[in-house]
C-alpha cells in the first residue's frame, strides 16, 4: 500500500519541486544521492575507489520531452567520461534511455547513445543501460541488441519481477550480454509482474543460475547482480563457487547509501563488489524509488520533517 503510493507520487515532479526547497529533505536525499554536481560524484566516487570498491555513475534524469535536453543529458555523461579519465576511475556509467531521447525519438536516443558508447569504449568503460518500466522494455532491449553488434561495451538490465524475464535472459545469453540483474524498481501490473517477495527471490534465483551457467559463460555473458538481499548475494557466491565462476567472470552491484554494513562481508568473500553512485539535481524520482523500497525510509524522512 505505501509502496503503492510512494511509487505513484514518484511520477509526480511538482511534488519534488516542493520537497526541493526544504532544507531537511534535502539532507535525507544527500543519504541516498552524491550531491548536485558533478564535483559532489567524483568526490564520492573517489573515496570509494580509495576503499577498495569499484562504482557506476549515474546522472539523474529521466523521460526528457525534447531532443534539446537529451542533447544536453549525453554532453553531459560525455564530460563525465573524460573527467573519469582525467582521475584515472575506471568508473561504468549507468543511464537511463528516456534521459537519451526515447521518449522522443528511438533516432534522437540511439544517436546519443553512440556518441557516448563510443566515448566510452575510447576511455575502456563499459555503459550500462537501465531497465525502465514496461512501458519501455520492448524498445529498451531492441535498442540495446542494436548497439551491442557495434559497441561490445553495451550492457543491459533485466528485472526479475517481470514474468517475460526468463525469455528475455535466453536472448541476452546468445548475445553473450553484460547483463545486471535487480529485482525492479516500479509499480507493474500483476499480468507482467510477480508481486509477492517469494515469487520475485524464486525468478531472481532461477535468472542468477541461467545467467552462472555453463551455456552463458561459453557466451561470454558477463553478469551483475544488482541486490542489498544478503541471502542472494550469499547464493551468488556459492553458486558461482559450485560453477567453477571465477571471481572476475561476475559482481555484485549496490547503490550509494544502502546497506553499506553488508560491504566488509562481501569483501571477505573476495566477491567484486560495485556501487552505482547518483548525481544531479533531478533527484526526485531515483530518491522516490528508494523510498518505496523501504518504508522505513519514507517514516526517517518524515519524522525529519516534523522534527
Ligand atoms: C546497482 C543497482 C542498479 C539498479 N538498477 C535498476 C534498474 O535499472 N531498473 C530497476 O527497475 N531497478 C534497478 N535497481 C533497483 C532494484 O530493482 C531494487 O528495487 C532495489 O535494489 C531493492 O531490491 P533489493 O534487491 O535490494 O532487495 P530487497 O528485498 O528490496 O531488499 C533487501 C534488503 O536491502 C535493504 N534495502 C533495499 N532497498 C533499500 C532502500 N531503498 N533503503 C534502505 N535499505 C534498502 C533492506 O535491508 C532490505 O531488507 C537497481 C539496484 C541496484 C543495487
Amino acid at each position: 500500500m505505501m509502496r503503492a503510493l510512494l511509487l505513484a507520487l514518484s511520477a509526480r515532479p511538482a511534488l519534488g519541486r516542493t520537497m526541493d526547497r526544504l532544507p531537511l529533505t534535502r539532507r535525507v536525499v544527500r543519504r541516498f544521492v552524491a550531491g548536485t554536481e558533478l564535483e559532489d560524484a567524483l568526490a564520492v566516487i573517489q573515496r570509494v575507489h580509495d576503499g577498495g570498491l569499484s562504482t557506476a555513475v549515474t546522472y539523474l534524469g529521466e523521460n526528457v520531452a525534447s531532443e534539446a535536453q537529451a542533447r544536453a543529458a549525453a554532453a553531459a555523461y560525455l564530460e563525465i567520461l573524460d573527467q573519469l579519465k582525467r582521475r584515472s576511475l575506471g568508473c561504468t556509467p549507468s543511464l537511463k534511455l528516456t534521459h537519451m531521447g526515447l521518449d522522443v525519438s528511438e533516432a534522437v536516443c540511439m544517436d546519443n547513445m553512440r556518441r557516448i558508447l563510443d566515448r566510452a569504449r575510447d576511455h575502456g568503460n563499459r555503459v550500462w543501460i537501465d531497465m525502465e518500466q514496461t512501458a519501455y522494455t520492448d524498445r529498451t532491449l531492441r535498442v540495446y541488441a542494436a548497439l551491442r553488434g557495434e559497441f561490445p561495451n553495451v550492457a543491459c538490465v533485466i528485472q526479475a519481477y517481470l514474468r517475460r524475464s526468463e525469455a528475455d535472459v535466453r536472448r541476452l545469453i546468445e548475445l553473450g550480454a553484460a547483463v545486471r540483474l535487480c529485482k525492479g524498481a516500479y509499480r507493474e501490473p500483476l499480468d507482467r509482474a510477480f508481486r509477492t517477495r517469494a515469487e520475485v527471490d524464486r525468478s531472481y534465483e532461477r535468472l542468477m543460475d541461467r545467467l552462472l551457467s555453463p551455456e552463458a559463460r561459453a557466451a561470454g555473458v558477463y553478469p551483475g547482480f544488482a541486490t542489498h538481499d544478503a541471502r542472494l548475494i550469499a547464493r551468488a557466491a556459492e553458486r558461482a563457487r559450485a560453477l567453477g565462476v571465477p571471481r572476475e567472470g561476475f559482481e555484485i552491484q549496490m547503490l550509494y547509501g544502502i546497506r553499506g554494513d553488508l560491504h566488509a562481508g562481501i569483501r571477505e568473500r573476495e566477491l567484486a563488489l560495485r556501487l552505482l553512485v547518483p548525481f544531479g539535481e533531478e533527484w526526485y524520482g531515483y530518491f522516490m524509488r528508494r523510498l518505496a523500497e523501504r518504508p522505513a525510509n519514507a517514516v526517517f524522512l518524515l519524522k525529519n520533517l516534523f522534527r
